[in-house]
């Protein structure tokens, strides 16, 4: 078994070693002046890194459960509520919702297909929404929703947008409030580089004054808000993770947002061209927007989940086989969060190797080459 261990998945994401310091220090009281510096900045920091001036929700569960608060208070039994899912999370949300008694109306599109803003419009008219649930980044196809033109499509009907944005959020632009998105939902093993375990949810006024009837109390936005402007939690936080939130969004911010898009863009370049020099078939789509994940077909004759077991034992290297219908068929490489574009190379070095060992016919020696010159070529736009 090597020693050195490669983390290269779509979530949970490599942290920093100064998030990690930031993790070992002593635990502090919640209620303490020992944490509340650290609470007021981050939550400042999340509301600078959501480009929001509206409250950012900070719940210790992962995304998922800050995405359930979004579901428990703005949905009402027997409510209409459209729902855009084309991969395994749109498709959680759409259960989530009938869960929470919505009637919901499910534009469902194949796994790996794009949303367009048409067909949100074309069922809006046919029915209208209290909200439209969208997911940015569909960490299962690799696939980038233009959320911006899709939450337009949504506001011309008047329903609110909610955006899963858990594996998108520093990676890719959401501007929550230049695009009018009501929620967005994000989690902290993605691009924010500190470990699972938080969950936030950027709540505008107009959200707040929506909420519904469901039962909730954990995850009730009114009881959340009205605690952290106090910077009294109303729960346990987990203060050690929300250390490292605040050194993670620092550093964040410090490359700046708008750097820190183009180095994504970048690397989903560097992925993209290695994989194809290689001759391997993309699953995601061949687009600059494609900046969180990388969706590779496995080549004729080999299990995806063999390239990602044979990754492991060999090399130490985590990726992620495919979901649902695309395990065993595909396989993804995450860049998302504190990576380089050197990490693409060895993901892609390694993967060369792996499948020339399991017998398929890729070109030797080039890929990582091919990704260093892709993630130099000419600048973002
Ligand atoms: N939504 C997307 C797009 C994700 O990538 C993930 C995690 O992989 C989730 C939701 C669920 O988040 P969590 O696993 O933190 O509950």
């Amino acid at each position: 078994m090597p020693a050195k261990q490669y983390l290269f998945t779509p979530g949970p994401t490599p942290v920093p070693p100064q998030v990690l310091a930031a993790l070992g220090e002593p635990v502090v009281h919640h209620r303490s002046p020992d944490f509340q510096p650290v609470y007021e900045r981050t939550l400042a920091r999340l509301r600078e890194v959501c480009r929001t001036e509206s409250d950012v929700l900070l719940f210790t569960a992962s995304g998922t459960g800050a995405f359930e608060s979004a579901v428990a208070n703005l949905v009402s039994p027997g409510e209409p509520h459209l729902v855009v899912s084309a991969g395994n999370f749109g498709e959680r949300w759409a259960q989530m919702a009938t869960a929470y008694g919505a009637d919901v109306d499910h534009l469902r599109y194949a796994w790996g297909e794009t949303p367009a803003p048409e067909d949100v419009r074309a069922r809006l008219r046919e029915r209208g929404a209290k909200a439209v649930w969208l997911v940015q980044s569909e960490t299962s196809t690799g696939v980038v929703a233009d959320v911006k033109a899709l939450a337009a499509a949504a506001k011309e009907h008047g329903a609110l947008v909610v955006v899963d944005a858990v594996s998108s959020l520093g990676a890719v632009p959401c501007e929550t409030d230049a695009w009018g998105l009501d929620v967005v939902v994000s989690g902290s093993q993605k691009a924010l580089m500190t470990p699972p375990g938080l969950g936030l949810a950027a709540v505008s006024e107009a959200a707040f004054a929506a909420v519904g009837t469901s039962p909730r109390f954990y995850f009730d936005w009114e009881r959340t808000r009205a605690a952290q402007r106090k910077l009294d939690a109303p729960f346990t936080p987990s203060v050690s993770l929300v250390a490292g939130l605040d050194v993670a969004l620092g550093m964040l911010l410090d490359e700046g947002l708008d750097a820190a898009f183009e180095r994504h863009v970048r690397l989903g370049r560097a992925c993209r061209a290695g994989a194809k020099a290689l001759g391997l078939e993309l699953f995601s789509p061949d687009e600059d927007r494609s900046a969180v994940v990388t969706a590779i077909r496995a080549p004729e004759g080999v299990a995806s989940g063999e390239v990602v077991k044979a990754l492991r034992d060999r090399f130490g290297i985590t990726i992620a086989d495919g979901q649902g219908d695309l395990k065993g068929r595909v396989f993804r490489i995450g860049h998302i969060g504190w990576f380089d574009q050197f990490d693409v190379a060895t993901a892609l070095s390694a993967v060369e190797l792996v499948l020339a060992d399991l017998g398929a016919d890729v070109e030797r020696g080039i890929a990582a080459t091919a990704a260093l010159e892709a993630f130099e070529a000419q600048p973002v736009a």
